[in-house]
């Protein structure tokens, strides 16, 4: 039986030294914390934003099951039923709206490269909870050498090697080359969009029997990945999937 009058067991004070010691270390410990890449004081929940800003991400949640394209429902859209693409199945988990658009424009534009680190989050997580199949290789959107030494880096690159490490998967940049500059999709009228991408991108090597999956940061017409599956094809592709951060509305 526990004596009536027992003293409670409480730690010795700590001299001023040890409490200014123990603040330090408290300090220290915030300091290397991370912080969420939007709002930058919450700290980091997943994917390197914090709870609050997970809530402002608009998920691309009823879509095609094709071209990924939004749907009220999950069905197969009327173009892709009509005309089907050249890829076998699009995924990407958000859409392109506030505030994902503006990561996705500070990773391509102003070079805040931990939004890389958001978007493959996103995606290996989306492509882990769906099911996907692991495909033999992964691939970014390339672009040709020219843009590419003006901007530096691919984004498309960066999330794709991020994805690769996080599922153990090869990622090979120079399978698909992109050989000449091309316009805007959205700038062109629909005969001029079909000519604008036609011959833009070569495959190095015959991929029979492959998978391959094409990784990009954001999904708008389909075309560019449509033309890049189509010559993944001709060289014996099996299955081509498109893996992007987010599909416009
Ligand atoms: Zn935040
Ligand atoms: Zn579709």
């Amino acid at each position: 039986m526990a004596f009536p009058f027992e003293p409670a067991i409480t730690a010795p004070r700590a001299t001023r030294v040890q409490a200014l010691g123990r603040l330090a270390v408290r300090l220290w410990d915030q300091a290397l914390q991370p912080i969420c890449l939007n709002c930058r004081t919450g700290p980091e929940s997943n994917h390197g934003l914090c709870e609050k800003c997970l809530q402002l991400i608009s998920l691309n949640a009823t879509c095609c099951e094709i071209c990924a394209r939004p749907l009220t429902q999950n069905l197969v859209c009327g173009q892709c039923q009509k005309i089907p693409p050249f890829f076998d199945r699009a995924l990407t988990p958000l859409l392109y709206v506030d505030p994902v658009d503006r990561f996705l424009c500070g990773l391509k534009y102003r070079e805040q490269f931990s939004f890389a680190r958001f978007a493959a989050g996103v995606m290996t997580n989306h492509a882990l909870k769906t099911g996907q199949k692991a495909p033999d290789m992964i691939c970014p959107v390339p672009m040709t050498s020219k843009t590419l030494r003006k901007r530096g880096f691919n984004q498309s690159a960066f999330i794709g090697q991020l994805i690769a490490w996080q599922l153990g998967i090869p990622m090979s940049s120079n399978l698909i080359l992109k050989t000449r500059d091309t316009a805007h999709q959205s700038d062109l009228k629909a005969k001029e969009r079909q000519n604008n991408l036609k011959g833009a991108f070569e495959c190095k090597r015959q991929v029979r029997g492959r998978h391959i999956v094409i990784v990009d940061d954001v999904l708008t017409t389909g075309a560019t990945a449509n033309e890049i599956s189509k010559t993944l094809k001709k060289y014996g592709a099996s299955r081509v999937d498109i893996w992007a951060c987010a599909r416009t509305v």
